[in-house]
Order: C-alpha cells, then structure tokens, then sequence
C-alpha cells in the first residue's frame, strides 16, 4: 500500500476503512482493530500510528474494497500526509524477556527505614578551569536489596538537622552508573553531583545535600532510598534508536545508558543487550572543563563511529547563530531535520534530563522540522509521549 501525495482539496468526502494492527510497543497486548475514518480524520491517524509504532492498511475507500491490500493504490489523500508503511516496520515484540514497567524495582527502601551504603570513591569529574564542582560518588550497596536499573534515581538523607531541628529530608539523584555499577561488579551505585551554589542576600550558600556528599569521606555511612522512576528506562531493544538531550549534571542517566551500550565490560556482561542501533548524545555544559565523563565518550565514539554521535554545546565557549550562548537547543535547532527524520522511526526514543529551559527551545526546533513535513509537533508530541518514545526529567 502507498499513500502518497498530492490532492490538497479540503472539500475531499471520502471515507477510508483501515485495520490497525497494534503491535504492541511499549505495552504487553497485541490487538488488531477496524476503523472507518473520514479523509480529515486520515492524516492525524497515520500520524498517530506511525509515532506508536504499529501497522495500518486501507482496506476500503467509500465501501470500495481495495482487491489486495499489499498492492493497492488508494486515491491521492492530502499534500503532507504521512505514508505509514513508507515508515520502517515497527521493532516486534522483544526477542528477548524485556523488563516490564511491572519488574523494575521500585521503593525498596523507604525514608523511614533507610538502607546505609557505605561511601567507596568520591573524586572530581571536572578538569582545571572548570566552574564550580561535580564529584563522582559510589556506595557500597552489600549486605541489603538495594538494586535497580538504568535510568532510576536514588533518594539520599544528608546527615544532621535543618534550622527546627527536624531531620533533613530526602533529596533524589539520578543514577549515574548501569545496574552493574562501575566496578561491573554488582552491588555498588554511583551518583554525579554538582554542589548547588546560589546567593541569598548577598550570601554565598551551598545546597545542604550536594555539598555533604562532595565533601564525603571514604567509608562514610550515608542513608539511601528507592530506587524510584519509571520514566526514563531504556527500551529493551537492542537496535533502538536513542536520541538523548542532557545540561550539566542531567548526563547522569545517559552515561549509565552509554555504558549499558559501549563499555566493553558491560557488553560482555549483557549478551542479552548488544545494542547495535544509533545513539546520539547532545550535551550542554559551561565551559569546555566542565564536559562530564569525555574521556569515556571519545572512547565509545573512537569504537563504535557507526553507533555513537556526539553534540556539545559550550554556552560560555561558543555563540549561537544570534550571537547568545550556545546552549542545546541551538544545536537541536541546527540538527531539527534529521532529529525529526529519525523520530518518525517508530525505533526511536528521546531521552531529555536536565534543566527544563532547554524544553521551549526543543519544541520550537520540532515545530519546524514537522510543520517542514506537512505535521504538527503539537499533536505529534504527546503521542511520542503516549506510546513511551519521549522521555523528560528536568528540573
Ligand atoms: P551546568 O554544569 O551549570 O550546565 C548547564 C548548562 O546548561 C550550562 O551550559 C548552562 O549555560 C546551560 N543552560 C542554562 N540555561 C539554559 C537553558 N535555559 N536552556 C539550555 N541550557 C541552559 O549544569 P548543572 O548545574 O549540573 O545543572 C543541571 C540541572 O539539571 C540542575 O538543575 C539539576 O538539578 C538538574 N538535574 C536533573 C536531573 C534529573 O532531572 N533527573 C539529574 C541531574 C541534574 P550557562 O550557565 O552558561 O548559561
């Protein structure tokens, strides 16, 4: 079946029989279901197919039913409308046992009965003339339940009390190593943490969190909870196409992701995961000194050319096109035709975690590189979002 292109009446009164067959992405059930639409309704629910990731064929055009579907020749439908099967086939069911949202672990540890890890590294990830200070820091996990997954945060409780005396409470982190940990050993979790600093009054003031775990000693006793989230998991498909948009300290999650993907010790630990798909990492960071885990990410990229890209922004390093800080949006805008081509893969996941600023500036990138197809972002969106192929921790 084809759909192309070409009538752009408004006044067309067709109506248009189809079968959906849901093939089940993002959910355990398979259905297939029959719909009869009129010609203004066909487009959206081309589009809405094609972003879940399952399969339509026209079987009747008013009544009419097309004599083989595989070769049929529906009439022109309208300029733009999006050609479902001219769109990759979506990725079938898992190969493999996939995690289902029901098997990831969640709250294993709560705040009133805290597991306690035990601090094994905290150093520097920052190099000379960074801003400010990011630390790696790994806990010792053994003698408890405390697992979890790629993409979950952990919940940590600084030592002490606040100004009434009260315990301090939780603040959440998101995970920086794969369920492995960075030793690929099992049992240890690692965070990347940016001491928060701000002024209040004329005052310098640290984050009461941020900076107890920058300054922790080895074997220090730290309370931690969870693990939490379910939003930002990778899919368990191998050939997945993973689109991910990180500020700062929001790379944690996707160097967990990167090294699930290219580290060798991790894929020799998970036969399961070979991942073979393309991964493409837009990273915004203040200045040079301050690109997280870089070492690593030239590796992977030295590696794995036909797998890995890689998209920096330095806001106080580089100039957008208005002459502003270069910040991700600025390269999202300038890479929004291929972005977008990928996203109409039903393979493809978007990954964003970060600072939530970045967001208008994504939106109006898509907005274009749609509305250059004849498609409107504004619908397109939450149907990623829907069929769990848009995924957003920003704070
Ligand atoms: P950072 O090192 O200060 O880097 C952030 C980068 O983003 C800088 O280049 C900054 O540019 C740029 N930036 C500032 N405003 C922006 C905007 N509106 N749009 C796009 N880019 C912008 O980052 P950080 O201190 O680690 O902060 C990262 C943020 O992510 C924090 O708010 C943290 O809480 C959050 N975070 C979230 C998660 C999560 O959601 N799970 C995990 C970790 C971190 P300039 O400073 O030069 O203007």
């Amino acid at each position: 079946m084809r759909v192309s292109s070409g009538n752009t009446s408004g006044s067309d009164s067709r109506t248009f029989t189809v079968v959906i067959d849901n093939l089940g992405v993002g959910r355990s059930r398979r259905a297939t279901r029959q719909l009869t639409v009129p010609f203004q309704q066909l487009q959206s629910l081309l589009q809405s197919v094609a972003l879940r990731g399952d399969r339509l064929k026209i079987i009747s055009v008013d009544g009419q039913p097309l004599a083989a579907p595989e070769a049929a020749e529906p009439a022109p439908v309208s300029e733009g409308a999006v050609a479902a099967d001219a769109l990759p086939a979506a990725p079938s069911p898992a190969k493999k046992a996939a995690v289902t949202h029901a098997d990831v672990p969640v709250n294993l540890y709560k705040p009133k009965d805290p597991f306690i890890g035990t601090v094994i590294d905290n150093y520097s990830l920052l190099v000379e003339g960074a801003i400010g200070r990011v630390n790696q820091i790994t806990f010792d996990l053994s003698g408890g339940n405390l697992h979890y997954i790629e993409g979950q945060s952990i919940g940590i409780i600084p030592d002490g009390t606040d100004a009434n005396g009260k315990r301090h409470k939780l603040r959440l982190y998101s995970i920086a190593s794969t369920r492995h940990g960075d030793n690929v050993e099992d049992g240890t979790v690692s965070l990347c943490v940016r001491q928060l600093e701000y002024e209040k009054e004329g005052q310098i003031v640290h984050g009461v969190c941020s900076t107890f775990l920058c300054d922790i000693e080895k074997g220090a006793k730290v309370k931690i909870t969870g693990p939490v989230g379910k939003e930002m998991l990778l899919p368990p498909d191998e050939d997945a196409n993973i689109i991910m948009f990180a500020t700062g300290t929001g790379i944690a999650p996707m160097r967990a992701y990167l090294r699930r993907m290219f580290e060798p010790a991790e894929r020799a630990k998970n036969p399961e995961y070979q991942f073979a798909g393309k991964a493409w990492l837009f990273m915004g960071a203040p200045k040079t000194a301050n690109l997280l885990y870089e070492d690593d990410l030239q590796r992977y990229l030295t590696d794995f050319p036909e797998n890995f890209r890689y998209t920096k922004a330095i806001s106080r390093e580089e100039n957008n096109a208005k002459g502003g800080r270069m910040y991700i949006q600025d390269r999202v805008l300038e890479n929004a035709d291929e972005i977008f081509a990928m996203i109409e893969n039903p393979k493809t996941h978007v990954y964003m975690c970060g600072l939530r600023g970045m967001e208008p500036g994504i939106d109006e990138a898509m907005t274009a590189a749609a509305a250059a197809k004849g498609l409107n972002w504004a619908e397109l969106r939450p149907q990623l979002k829907k069929a769990e192929r848009w995924h957003v921790e920003t704070y």
